[in-house]
């Protein structure tokens, strides 16, 4: 990839219902397709056990790299509608089963606080179907907090994540 990293947004994404790879193909569609995101890059498509409950199917995982001039509470905004457009619904219980999920990763090089968007995500640094396609996308990528990816990712076990497709 030869956009700077510091100009780029990270999207994770995430399924476990109704066909989730097909989820997560027509998710990353609806993303290239809206006029203010251009799409630079999507990760192969990875199979992870869920977090926390495990009373539920597997996840299909991937991360896609983009461009906008959009701020990051309006991305929240569009990606919270495209969750929404495809059947996601919000339950009391966290990391509950769920047709769609997108997180923002990496928001250029920016760190935001607010009570609807932490970025850097809280977890990324721990999660391995995170790191993984995202090491995929952005090999050289160093945090904002300075970590080169490569580095941390030689702390992150695999545990049960595998390539289901490419993107
Ligand atoms: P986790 O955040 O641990 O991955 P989750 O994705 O299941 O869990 P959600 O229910 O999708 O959590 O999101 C809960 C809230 O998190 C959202 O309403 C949103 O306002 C907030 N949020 C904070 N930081 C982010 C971020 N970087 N990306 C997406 N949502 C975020
Ligand atoms: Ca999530
Ligand atoms: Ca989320």
């Amino acid at each position: 990839m030869t956009k700077q990293h510091s100009e780029l947004v990270f999207l994770g994404l995430g399924a476990n219902l109704n066909a989730p790879l097909e989820q997560i193909r027509k998710a990353t569609n609806a993303l290239s397709e809206h006029a203010e995101i251009n799409l630079v890059a999507s990760s192969s498509l990875y199979g992870s056990k869920p977090m926390g409950p495990q009373d539920q199917p597997d996840y299909v995982n991937s991360v896609v790299a983009i461009e906008t001039n959009l701020s990051a509470l309006a991305l929240l905004d569009i990606t919270q509608k495209i969750e929404l457009d495809f059947g996601r619904v919000r339950k009391e219980n966290r990391w509950g089963p769920r047709t769609l999920d997108i997180d923002i990763i990496l928001f250029k090089d920016q760190k935001i606080d607010n009570e609807r968007l932490t970025v850097p995500h809280y977890g990324m640094k721990t999660r391995e179907f995170v790191l993984y396609p995202l090491h995929e996308v952005a090999p050289e990528l160093c945090l904002p907090c300075g970590t080169e990816l490569t580095e941390l990712l030689k702390t992150i076990d695999k545990n049960s994540l595998t390539i289901l497709a490419t993107s």
